[in-house]
Parts: structure tokens; C-alpha cells; sequence
């Protein structure tokens, strides 16, 4: 048994392999990126206009006008001091332009343009090179693509990228008791449910589950599903039967298949008898069939993994200090994930906390940790996990 730094800190230091694969852009959403980029050219790559207004050639407030040029235009027009061309947001500022005034603040009288105040050097010029220069490095190793990564890739004419690859994740469920939704149930028998949470919470974070095994509560075919999926899959996960039950066979043939135990239970609730093994580069989680015991230790202890796995800097979900809005007392003598909501500022522990129990889960949004044995305040600050 280990307590859950340990737990994590064995998670997290983990040695990976990472792969690499070139993606198109508008596939790249979430990835990591594998190579460093460099600016091809300076952004922007020519001075232009940051208003609807006027270019001018110095610094007065009556002009001549002299043309117009609309974003996208290459006419090469210049400007002689006392001159003014019409200019659209994005259009290529006229050589010699000294500055742009926003129409808003001008007049038009046939070809004399007036000003309401005196324009200032370089207001409202975007410089060639003002954002990025040529060359210039945009993103390091490591950094992950968000929106606002692709708009910048995009904007450098970049059509595809090299990124780490993510895991192929493959998961088993185990138990004699389940059956899928839509089948006849029959007294003693449940809907098997995590396939569908872990699923989901795997595309949660842009990761997605590859295949999944449905296996009876027998050694033989736990032994060989483990085998099978194991063979072609960077992490398996399995739910159930890694508890200490006379049908729990999980452990004993994950190490039949030479899965060798990182750490095996975690002082704490839920999620006690969580196992977690490797075989050489491929990660394995036990999780405990309850339904909130298996997906709280999805989002604390497999996340970080599949997150480092596909190459991210920083992996695990945030650590949040949130004040409690009621007292609250962990009785149990273990530390404990308690399903949590979090709304204005403020947690709120929400009934229903047995490990089996995922309603509360899917209600709120956080899960908010507890020592063991201790008491919170209302008002008094808990650590939060937001998990929705
Ligand atoms: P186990 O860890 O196999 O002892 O299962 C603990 C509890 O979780 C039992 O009540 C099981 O019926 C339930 N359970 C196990 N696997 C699943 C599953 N895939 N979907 C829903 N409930 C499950
Ligand atoms: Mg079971």
C-alpha cells in the first residue's frame, strides 16, 4: 500500500518513449508539439493599417487625398508629404506613410481631408516584423496546440506539423455480473457503465479508447484478454476484479503476462485496490470496478500518464485551493476524493459519496481532497480537482 504522493510521484516519473508522427493542421488540436518552429517570414510581413481610416505622409491635419488601397491590394502607391490615401484595416500602408487616423476622427471635403487632432508618428501602423521576426522562434518542444496555436500555424502558411503521437489506449472490463445496455438483465446482473465513463473521459482530453473487451470473471480468459489487448496497445486499462474477491484475477494474470507491479493499492477513498504496472513500455492500470472509484483514478493517476505519454510538459490536472461554503469532516482514516461541486468561488461537497455511486459526479464538476481524520471549516480552503 502507498499513499497517494507516492502513488503519483511513481506515476509521474515514469520513464517514456514518445513517437513522433507529422499531422495536418486541422487535425493537430491537442498535440504537443514534436519540433520547434520557426517563423518562416517576419509577421506581419509588410507595415499595414490597424484602423479603417487614413495613410498619411507627415505630420499635420489637412491632406490632399491622393488614392485608396482595400486590404489585399498591391498597388504600389506613394505618398508625397501633405498626401493622404483612403485605407482599409489589413491593407498594405503606401510607402512613405507616416501615420493612419481612424476615419472616425476626420472629414472629407471633395479631395481635402481633415483631421480632429494632430496624428502621432506611427499610430495605428502594424510593422513588418511587429509580432514575429523571420526566423525567430514561435513555439519550443513541448508546447501544446491549442486554437490559438492553429490561428498562428495557419497565419505562418504551415499545413502540417510534427507532434508527438498519443498513446493507443485499449480497455478491458471484467465481471461476470455485466451486461451491456440494451441486453435482457436478469436478477443479479448490471449495465456495464465504465467502458462508457472511461471512454468518455479519455475524449475529454483528446485521447480515445481504440478497443474494448468485455471479459468473464475467469482466469484463463482475463490471462489471454490481457495478452491480446496488451500486445498491440501503449496502456491498457482494466476495470475490476483487482480487488481482493475469491473472482478477482486480474493481478495474478497481469503478472503471468509479465506486467511488473509499480505499486498495488493506494491509501485512499475511493480507488483502494488500484493497481498500476508496466511491461516495458507499455503502461497498465487496474482500476477498481466501482464506477466513482475507477474514473477518480482516471482523472488523478491515469491522465498525468497519457499526458506525459503524448508528450505534454506539464501533466496532471491543476491543483485548485477553493473555500468550502459548509463545514465538512473526513471521519475515515483514509484520505479521500470527495465528489464536489464548484460554483461562484466556492465547494460544495455533494451527497452521495459511496464509491459505487456516480450520479454526484456527473452533477458536479470538481473533486475535492481530505486528509484523513480531519475537519474543514466553512469558508477554509480545500484542494480541488475540476474535472467537467
Ligand atoms: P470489482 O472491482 O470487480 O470487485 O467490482 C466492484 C463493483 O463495481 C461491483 O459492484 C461491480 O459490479 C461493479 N462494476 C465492476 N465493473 C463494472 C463496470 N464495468 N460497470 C459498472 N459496474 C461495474
Ligand atoms: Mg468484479
Amino acid at each position: 500500500m502507498v499513499t497517494i504522493e507516492e502513488a503519483l510521484r511513481i506515476v509521474k516519473s515514469q520513464e517514456v518513449a514518445l513517437k513522433t508522427t507529422t499531422i495536418s493542421l486541422s487535425e493537430a488540436l491537442g498535440f504537443t508539439l514534436a519540433r520547434k518552429v520557426l517563423a518562416p517570414f517576419d509577421m506581419p510581413s509588410f507595415d499595414n493599417s490597424a484602423m479603417d481610416g487614413y495613410a498619411l505622409c507627415g505630420l499635420q491635419q489637412e491632406y490632399t487625398l491622393v488614392g485608396e488601397i482595400a486590404a489585399g491590394d498591391t498597388a504600389d502607391l506613394v505618398l508625397k508629404e501633405g498626401e493622404a490615401a483612403r485605407i482599409f484595416t489589413g491593407a498594405k500602408v503606401p510607402e512613405n506613410t507616416t501615420a493612419v487616423m481612424m476615419q472616425e476622427k476626420t472629414n472629407v471635403e471633395n479631395t481635402r481631408l481633415f483631421l480632429d487632432e494632430m496624428p502621432r508618428e506611427s499610430q495605428n501602423i502594424r510593422k513588418r516584423g511587429g509580432e514575429l521576426a523571420a526566423g525567430q522562434i514561435v513555439f519550443e518542444v513541448g508546447h501544446m496546440i491549442n486554437a490559438a496555436t492553429l490561428g498562428l500555424l495557419g497565419s505562418l502558411g504551415l499545413k502540417k506539423v510534427e507532434v508527438f503521437q498519443k498513446p493507443n489506449v485499449k480497455l478491458i472490463t471484467t465481471g461476470n455480473e455485466l451486461i451491456a445496455p440494451g441486453q435482457q438483465r436478469e436478477e443479479g446482473q448490471i449495465y456495464e457503465s465504465n467502458s462508457f465513463a472511461l471512454s468518455g473521459a479519455l475524449e475529454q482530453f483528446g485521447f480515445r479508447c481504440s478497443e474494448k473487451i468485455q471479459i468473464k470473471d475467469d482466469y484463463e480468459a482475463t490471462k489471454s484478454g490481457i495478452a491480446g489487448a496488451l500486445d498491440s496497445c501503449d496502456m491498457l486499462l482494466l476495470s475490476g476484479g483487482i480487488s481482493v474477491g475469491d473472482y478477482d484475477f486480474v493481478k495474478q494474470a497481469l503478472e503471468e503476462n509479465g506486467v511488473e507491479e509499480q505499486f498495488y493499492k493506494v491509501m485512499q477513498k475511493p480507488g483502494k485496490p488500484l493497481f498500476f504496472g508496466r511491461k516495458a513500455n507499455k503502461f497498465v492500470f487496474a482500476l477498481p470496478g466501482n464506477p466513482a472509484s475507477s474514473l477518480t483514478c482516471f482523472y488523478v493517476y491515469v491522465l498525468p500518464l497519457l499526458q506525459k505519454l503524448s508528450g505534454a510538459e506539464n501533466y496532471g490536472l491543476t491543483r485548485y485551493h477553493f473555500p468550502l461554503n459548509h463545514d465538512y469532516e473526513n471521519k475515515g482514516n483514509r484520505p479521500v476524493f470527495l465528489k464536489a461541486k464548484y460554483t461562484n468561488g466556492k465547494i460544495e461537497i455533494l451527497d452521495g459519496q459511496g464509491s459505487s455511486m456516480i450520479q454526484s459526479m456527473a452533477l458536479g464538476n470538481a473533486l475535492a481532497f481530505m486528509n484523513a481524520e480531519s475537519a474543514v471549516k466553512k469558508g477554509e480552503s480545500v484542494e480541488c480537482l475540476l474535472i467537467n
